[in-house]
């Protein structure tokens, strides 16, 4: 599918560099929640929407929303999007390239003056990354009608409230309410997003249909032994706590080896107490966590590594502390949705691809109040969350294309 690509992804693209310009920092990319920047690139977005055809609003928490008619008005909607904040030091495309991918199908849409029997709504959530606040999903939350208010309270790293942020924001504490939606009011929602993953360009294919969205479990693991001389206390007499950690993340790793359902863990912090070159270590901390597709997969494999570990603990005479820190559950596409993208994908000649997506996404706050579907596209080397975070024209341009054929050929699910 080389070659020159349509005016929908040149036109995508060149609205990814836009939008990406609108940053914190001049040499890299971070736009957060409720600050200066992402009101700047929340006017852009609706600029882009209301020149697509679309009345566009920015709501209660500061997504911006916009509403493509169907053949009569108020008709309950497709409801497109994705996420317009970023991390810090970000790649251009997580998010953006959902939103502008959907903003980019009704524009084409309205050119051709076609309205279908259904709106088509497109929301750009203001927070997925959770950059800010710590509490992650709070733009689709909102949406969802499942915001704690209690994240109000805390603050970011500078000291300033959410309360504060969101009244300098020009938006209303008080109010968040206003923006859920209702189930009725939504016949599914589609998110567009890069895979940030490298399962598709091993494949040699641009887009994927997405089966799941995972869900994981985090832990903190705290094993105790006993400090002593680096020197002095035979091998045997040891309780390293260090080592011992060391046992478990190689047991961690051959559990997720052996599993051939899309098991994934990982340990990515330790630390060690005292912490000195000549002193064995008394106490290790680390993290653990662990994503399947399904959440019967996760809990079971969960208990494996409990038990594993544990054992480990016990020969080696280690104390064992075990929490779960986060948890959350699978959300499966249904597939009455997944169907229909899987339609569009074969209708555009690529060969229909699932793969489950280990990232988490505004999906899981939507499944509260529609059925879900996603739609992967390739992203150069699986690299995400990093500048380099690169996405082909033609492979924007593949998206856009299945996503305008799902967008058509749309059935509700009777
Ligand atoms: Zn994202």
């Amino acid at each position: 599918m080389a070659g020159k690509c349509s005016p929908l992804g040149e036109e995508i693209v060149s609205r990814i560099h836009q939008l990406a310009a609108i940053s914190e920092t001049p040499n890299n990319l971070t736009r957060i929640f409720l600050t200066p920047e992402l009101r700047a690139a929340a006017d852009l977005i609706l600029t882009w929407m209301r020149e697509a055809g679309m009345s566009a609003h920015l709501d209660a928490i500061g997504n911006v929303c916009g509403r493509y008619e169907g053949d009569r008005a108020g008709l309950p909607c497709l409801m497109l999007g994705s996420h317009y904040d970023t991390v810090r030091d970000a790649g251009k495309w997580d998010g953006p390239l959902g939103v502008i991918t959907a903003i980019s199908c009704v524009a084409d849409l309205n050119k051709r003056g076609k309205r279908l029997p259904f709106a088509i709504e497109v929301t750009a959530f203001a927070d997925e990354e959770g950059v800010r606040f710590a509490s992650t999903l709070l733009g689709s939350r909102a949406v969802a009608g499942t915001f704690n208010e209690g994240v109000l309270a805390t603050k970011d790293a500078a000291g300033i409230p959410m309360r504060e942020a969101m009244v300098q924001f020009g938006l209303d504490p008080d109010h968040i309410g206003a923006a859920a939606r209702v189930r009725g009011e939504l016949l599914a929602y589609i998110e567009l997003h890069i895979e940030q993953g490298p399962v598709l360009e091993a494949k040699n294919l641009p887009v994927g249909v997405v089966s799941a969205i995972a869900g994981a479990t985090r832990l903190a693991a705290k094993l105790t032994g006993m400090a002593g001389h680096a020197g002095t206390v035979p091998m045997a007499l040891r309780r390293d706590a260090l080592a011992g950690a060391a046992e478990c993340i190689a047991a961690i790793e051959r559990l997720c080896l052996e599993d051939d359902g899309g098991l994934v863990g990982t340990v990515g912090y330790i630390h060690a107490s005292p912490g000195a070159t000549n002193v064995i270590p008394g106490q290790a901390h680390f993290t653990i966590d662990m994503r399947a597709p399904t959440d019967l997969r996760r809990n079971r494999s969960v208990a494996e590594m409990v038990r594993r570990i544990e054992a480990i603990a016990k020969t080696r005479n280690l104390a064992l502390q075990l929490d779960v820190t986060h948890e959350n559950r699978t959300v499966p596409c249904v597939p009455w949705l997944k169907e229909q993208v899987a339609a569009a994908v074969a209708a555009e000649g690529y060969p229909v691809f699932e793969l489950a997506s280990g990232a988490g996404h505004d999906g899981m706050a939507m499944v509260d109040i529609a059925d879900v579907a996603m739609i992967f596209v390739r992203c150069r080397g699986g690299i995400s969350h990093h500048p380099d975070e690169h996405v082909e024209p033609d492979d924007a341009d593949a998206g856009a294309r299945v996503l305008l054929r799902v967008i058509e050929n749309f059935r509700p699910n009777s």
